[in-house]
């Protein structure tokens, strides 16, 4: 097996590279638009109505139309190929759920009406020890704590019977339906999605990329900032 640091590694400088190649596309959709002759920077500030705040007001519409509806677009096709792959019934998702979120924590979203959190804290509970759920599946343990850089938690779901299968299957929750949709969702090797995660994995970088940028983009533009 591939030695899991090199392959978090690579999986950073793969997300920078991806970053920088979104950086350099949104940059030039920017200056697609920009009034010719006009001088300055997308992110000065520009007298109102002037050619510089009309193209401060044509990028963000840009972003909030066009490339928004290409992002979904393209991460609904994500979704829809996921159907050519299926669950291998290794039951790691319901043995060794993990969260950034305490047990305290997501009791607390789930009081506050958190949709996911109510239906975790339904079926979940934690594991009494980091170790004990080191028994269960080590590389995976590995793969989560290095590839996420904050507190992990450890739960499992008491309704797995020992023979790996789900004891209340006609009630689960929507969460247990639609595992995984979340393409850069920590997958175990033995997940049937694995190879789906990995086909996808570039294109949700590059569409998760987009979306940081263009959050960065609308918090810089004056002209979002003051909503003239
Ligand atoms: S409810 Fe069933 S499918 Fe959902 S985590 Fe528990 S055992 Fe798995
Ligand atoms: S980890 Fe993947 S293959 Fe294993 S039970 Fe969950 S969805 Fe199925």
């Amino acid at each position: 097996m591939e030695d899991l640091s090199k392959k978090i590694v690579n999986m950073r400088r793969k997300y920078r590279e991806i970053f920088l190649t979104s950086v350099e596309a949104l940059k030039q959709r920017v200056d697609e638009i920009k009034p010719k002759g006009l001088k300055g920077d997308i992110f000065d500030t520009f007298e109102k109505d002037s050619d510089g705040e009309k193209w401060q007001r044509a990028v963000l519409e840009m972003f909030e139309n066009d490339i928004s509806h290409e992002i979904v677009r393209k991460w609904n096709e994500i979704l829809d190929f996921r159907k050519n792959f299926s669950c291998k019934g290794c039951a790691t998702c319901c043995n060794l759920a993990c969260s950034e979120f305490s047990p305290e924590q997501l009791k607390e979203k789930a009081k506050n009406g958190d949709k996911f959190a109510t239906q975790f804290t339904s079926i979940f509970i934690p594991y009494e020890s980091k170790e004990e759920a080191k028994e269960i599946y080590p590389e995976y343990i590995k793969l989560v704590e290095d590839t996420i850089e904050d507190s992990v938690y450890f739960y499992h779901c008491p309704k797995l019977t020992e023979c790996k299968r789900c004891s209340d299957y006609e009630n689960r929750p929507e969460i247990c339906r639609v595992f995984p949709d979340n393409p850069l969702s920590i997958l175990p090797e033995s997940c049937g999605f694995y190879e789906w995660r990995l086909q996808v994995e570039p294109v949700a970088l590059m569409l998760h990329s987009m979306v940081e940028i263009i959050d960065y983009y609308k918090q810089k533009i004056p002209f979002g900032k003051i909503g003239r």
